[in-house]
């Protein structure tokens, strides 16, 4: 029996009215997708729900582990309306910001701010950057509740564009009382992932998952590293954090595109090294709103993302509002799966010996360790609440990551884990010996491995226990293809 290929990044899109049609979202999850993200920036929360509702129905209709991501607005500053609904700013001439909650519908000559402390975090020579740079404005002066500016390229601004400052410095706190509710809303529909945009350091991520907690939610955490701040205090954001995500769109915004690049492989180094996942995000496939095939520059930039090192790649309007939802995912997965060829496994097991702290991280490490060395057709893992996979996954080798667990929310958190393929299995009242054969058999029924192939199998010697894994057995599928036939080598 062939081996069915296996795509090993993981596709991230974002649902909007796009994918609203029924068989739209039945085919962007068939074509590939492993986790939604439900953007709470835009629309009413309500259709965001029953969006997720959707998913979850679509995804138990197809047989497919899909995760659901709950992406925080956080405190992005926005202009508010215009008279007209946009006006036309000329280089040169003056514009104001009014930041006051009764401030006049905008004209030619200024528009209002409802984040009121904007006047304090602004002085004259600052360059702000409005509708994610297209419209600049440079300050000259704060007068009271005035931002007196000068326009600095001939450009558009209509209703609540967003609002950032060149190098970072908005003081604004990252999680909003808007987002407290949404919190709310996302733990009562049991979400994977909650994205927290705009935080600034660890507090801000401890907060977030204080107030999670608080509503019984245990979903996973993703920074969204989009401030010049969050650069400089990457290492504990990480820490605090399950998953990272590189918000190419904002962060582009605040620290300048030429900065970029060098960030993006920094932040994917820096998230893998310290065990978590990590996903890049916007503007990957832009073009595919309008077009159903992907410019070159397109698909070089997925592809490098891949070989950076990246656990998941992201769709936003792409998927949510432009005309070919379903060939952004297909371009997406074929692009990815031909960039998994070029990727070198790197990993350095001497660097990761030194920070070992925990029985499943050793686990992990000889785990791959074995794997690298000896030959394995994969690695079956029996992983409670998926923390297993992570330390696996985080290798980043060449063995695709087999991981079982019977708790459906820790299997679509490892619906994200770059090489990890989670398996629904219940090992209650099993030992470790009888669950290598069931779900071994599961993997030969799936014609994943076939006789002769040796994996690596780990897992608890106690099942059922978290974070309880510690040990590893190498085995050897047996001639008649069957779990009894299975010896250990
Ligand atoms: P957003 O976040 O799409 O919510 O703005 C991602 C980014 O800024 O890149
Ligand atoms: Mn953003």
């Amino acid at each position: 029996m062939t081996q069915p290929h296996h795509r090993r990044t993981r596709i991230v899109a974002t649902l909007g009215p796009a994918t609203d049609p029924p068989e739209v979202l039945e085919a962007v999850l068939r074509a590939g997708v492993d986790v939604v993200r439900l953007n709470f920036s835009h629309g009413d929360p309500s259709a965001q729900v029953a969006r997720g509702e959707a998913v979850r129905a679509m995804a138990a209709k197809i047989g497919r582990e899909v995760g659901i991501l709950a992406d925080l607005p956080g405190p992005k500053i926005r202009v508010e309306t215009f008279a007209a609904g946009k006006v036309q700013l000329k280089a040169g001439n003056r514009f104001d910001l009014v930041a006051s909650l009764d401030a006049p519908p905008g004209d030619e000559t200024q528009v209002g701010v409802s984040y009121l402390e904007l006047t304090g975090d602004v002085k004259p020579g600052d360059v702000l950057l409005l509708d994610d740079g297209i419209v600049q404005l440079q300050v000259d002066a704060v007068q009271g509740e005035r931002i007196v500016t000068t326009v600095l390229n001939d450009c558009v601004l209509s209703n609540r564009k967003g609002l950032n400052k060149q190098g970072g410095g908005l003081s604004l706190g990252a999680i909003t009382e808007k987002d407290r509710e949404l919190i709310a809303i996302a733990a009562g529909m049991e979400v994977d992932f909650i994205a927290v945009s705009f935080c600034r350091n660890a507090e801000d991520m401890h907060e977030a998952r204080r107030v999670a907690k608080a509503h019984g939610s245990n979903a996973a955490l993703v920074s969204k590293i989009e401030r010049a701040e969050a650069i400089e205090n990457l290492a504990e954001i990480v820490d605090a954090s399950d998953v990272v995500m590189v918000a190419r769109g904002d962060l582009g915004v605040e620290i300048g595109d030429a900065e970029l690049p060098g960030l993006q492989k920094k932040i994917i180094r820096e998230a893998v090294a310290r065990e978590k996942v990590v996903i890049t995000a916007t503007q990957m496939l832009q073009s595919m709103v309008d077009s159903p095939i992907p410019t070159r520059a397109e698909v070089l930039d997925v592809a490098n993302a891949v070989i950076d090192g990246t656990d998941a790649v992201m769709l936003s309007q792409e998927s949510a509002a432009g005309s070919w939802p379903v060939k952004a995912v297909e371009a997406m997965a074929r692009i990815c799966v031909g960039a998994e060829k070029q990727f070198v496994a790197d990993t350095d097991f001497e660097q990761a010996r030194r920070g070992l702290e925990r029985a499943d991280q050793a686990i992990a490490m000889a785990t791959m360790f074995l794997s690298e060395h000896i030959g394995v057709r994969g690695v079956v893992a029996m992983t409670e609440s998926g923390g297993t996979a992570r330390f696996l996954s985080r290798f980043r080798s060449a063995v695709p990551i087999y991981a079982f667990s019977r708790h459906a929310p820790a299997r679509r958190k490892m619906a994200l884990m770059r090489d990890v393929f989670p398996m629904d299995y219940d090992s209650r009242g099993q030992t470790p010996r009888e669950a290598a054969r069931g779900s071994i058999r599961m993997l030969v029924e799936a014609g994943w491995l076939e006789p002769g192939d040796r994996v690596v199998f780990t897992s608890g010697e106690h099942m059922e226990t978290r974070g309880a894994t510690n040990t590893l057995r190498l085995l050897e599928i047996g001639v008649d293809g069957r779990a009894e036939g299975l010896g250990e080598l």
